[in-house]
């Protein structure tokens, strides 16, 4: 039977662009197949914030920053915490990711037109000492207009592929098995859903119009990872976080359902450290929904105060932007999958930024008028404004007894105590008079100052919570928000997917979420952030220039 292309690639998201664009470029036939409309084109990466982890650039040393891949290699493997056998090929994928970081990937991007926000963004911080969790330095790197920006590359040489015939899109097509011929992986075979409509993101249905069969020398899949679907969350949930949370909001579109993982590990394929996920604590509910139980990350600077649902303070350093791992064992070790963050008008304004494109419409609409009034301070970016005014998980109040009161009335289970409060934010506002102090979370302010991009929009000056002046008062009860699968598929470098026998499927590679990034989980237990899109870029680029080369 003659083939239909050289590969097939499951899923149009940025792995799986990323590995058909390249697959093209070397000259093959490759067909898209994805269950979503066209109008979804580039998966989760359009609506992401386009954060990516970038070592040693001229946006850093402008800033003053000194990075090296040996400093970057150090803060990874410190967070990744890699401790199991089968973490060989995740480590391997690591140190070579570190090393595009460091060298190519940048440049790679910019002959494509790919550009970056001049202030360089520094997320997970740590706290720990040099070798624990954490960025020693700024790496994340927002790209000049956020995700669409990261996918618009790829879609151009997509579509440009498209013309000269070498890509064929198939949408609507959803993948339910893997045909294998003599151990080869060679087609896939599915259910062709109805045409849709519905915007971008939203759910679409999942009626049936028929079948299709296809054939390729080699099938990759990129078709992400399991956080819209909350089931799959709960089941892979590690004891080492205690409970599944009971509450949980999507940081996803419902797409990332997981399933083709199931499919694809029916074939034979072995998936690894399905247990490690990266799920945020700070998730707020989406005021204006897109997608099913949609939550929007809050991007905390790091002086807000951080409370859990009894009231008690969260240990150090489980400051805001330090350690969402620690934060979300923490948490979950309370009993309850909840906590707070009390802040002023004067914190809101300056450190509060929401994750996703349509959240942050200056950087995504490449507007630097827009942008710069992030620097002038006068008031929070508009869609802050609007979740403090219309998100339910806001409260915003004059005097500490009102907002404690309405913080008691909105969680229902009224454990807050205000004299307990009162003596905490008091005797961390005892310390705000002095540059040096023994409060680890006003050094850890004072140290960010020290960083001109926090200074300049990031962190606000150090002032007392309870000081009228810089109110009101805020309180943001924050969910647990599903994101990140951390596991996937063993892949070799070359992204080609290892079954359980320990030998390569012969025709089978996995790109992106799919494949935990590259390896089956080249994060280990934690990211350094940004490092989600980077992962899709490179795991992609490989799986599509080594299936392209292999197809002869
Ligand atoms: C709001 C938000 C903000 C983010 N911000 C950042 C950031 O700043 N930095 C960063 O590094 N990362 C960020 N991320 C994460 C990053 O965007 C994703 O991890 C990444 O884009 C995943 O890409 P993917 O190609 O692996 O999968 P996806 O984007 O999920 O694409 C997979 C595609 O496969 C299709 N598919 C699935 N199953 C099938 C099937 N059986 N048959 C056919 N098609 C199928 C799906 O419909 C989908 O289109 C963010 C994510 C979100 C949602």
């Amino acid at each position: 039977m003659a083939d239909d292309a050289d590969v097939i690639v499951v899923g149009g998201g940025l792995a799986g662009l990323v590995a058909a664009t390249e697959i093209a470029d070397a000259g093959k036939r490759v067909i898209v197949l994805d269950q979503e409309g066209e109008q979804s084109l580039g998966g989760q990466a359009f609506w992401s914030f386009g954060g990516l982890f970038l070592v040693d650039t001229p946006e850093q040393r402008r800033l003053g920053i000194k990075d090296s891949y040996d400093l970057a290699l150090q803060d990874w493997i410190g967070s990744a915490g890699f401790d199991r056998d089968e973490d060989l090929w995740p480590r391997r994928w690591a140190e070579a990711y570190v090393a595009f970081a460091t060298g190519e990937k940048r440049g790679w991007l910019r002959a494509m037109g790919h550009r970056i926000f001049p202030v360089v963004g520094w997320a997970e911080r740590g706290g720990y000492d040099a070798m624990g969790h954490g960025n020693s330095v700024p790496r994340f790197h927002v790209s000049w207009g956020t995700g669409p920006g990261v996918v618009e590359p790829f879609e151009r040489r997509a579509r440009e592929a498209q013309a000269s015939g070498h890509l064929t899109f198939k949408f609507r097509h959803r993948v339910d098995a893997l045909s294998i011929t003599n151990g080869t992986v060679d087609g896939v075979s599915g259910s062709i859903l109805e045409p849709t409509n519905v915007e971008r993101g939203k759910s679409s249905s999942r009626n049936v119009t028929g079948d299709f069969t296809l054939h390729a020398q080699a099938v990759i899949v990129a078709s992400g990872g399991i956080g819209g679907n909350h089931d799959l969350v709960r089941q892979n949930w590690p004891e080492r976080l205690g409970d599944a949370p009971k509450n949980m909001i999507s940081g996803v579109p419902e797409h990332v359902d997981g399933r083709m993982i199931g499919i694809t590990e029916a074939a034979g394929a072995r998936l690894i450290n399905r247990d490690r996920m990266w799920h945020y604590v700070e998730g707020i509910k989406n005021w204006s929904p897109i997608w099913p139980r949609h939550g929007i990350r809050i991007l905390p600077g790091p002086s807000s105060m951080w409370f859990d649902a009894t009231g008690t303070r969260l240990p150090s350093p489980l400051f805001p932007g330090s350690d969402t791992l620690g934060q979300l064992q923490y948490i979950m070790s309370t009993g309850y999958d909840y906590s707070w963050f009390v802040l002023t008008q004067s914190i809101i304004k300056k450190e509060f930024a929401l994750s996703g494109s349509e959240q942050n419409p200056d950087l995504t609409g490449k507007s630097w008028l827009m942008t710069a009034k992030r620097a002038t301070n006068k008031g929070a970016p508009a869609p802050v404004e609007a979740f403090k005014n219309h998100g339910v998980d806001f409260i915003v109040r004059d005097n500490l007894a009102d907002l404690v009161g309405a913080m008691n009335a909105l969680s229902g289970d009224n454990l807050l105590k205000l004299e307990y409060l009162k003596a905490q934010i008091e005797a961390r506002d005892r310390e705000i008079s002095n540059p040096y102090v023994k409060d680890t979370q006003v050094m850890n302010i004072h140290n960010a100052r020290k960083y001109i991009g926090d200074r300049l929009i990031r962190t606000a000056k150090p002032h007392r919570i309870l000081d009228p002046t810089h109110g009101p008062l805020i309180a943001v009860k924050l969910n647990i928000l599903t994101r990140k699968t951390l596991g996937g598929f063993e892949t070799d470098l070359d992204s080609r997917v290892f079954g359980n026998d320990g030998q390569i499927i012969k025709g089978l590679y996995a790109a992106g979420e799919a494949a935990g990034f590259g390896g089956g989980g080249m994060h280990g237990y934690r990211s350094l952030e940004g490092t989600f899109l980077g992962g899709c870029l490179f795991s992609g680029r490989n799986a599509g220039r080594a299936a392209a080369k292999a197809a002869g």
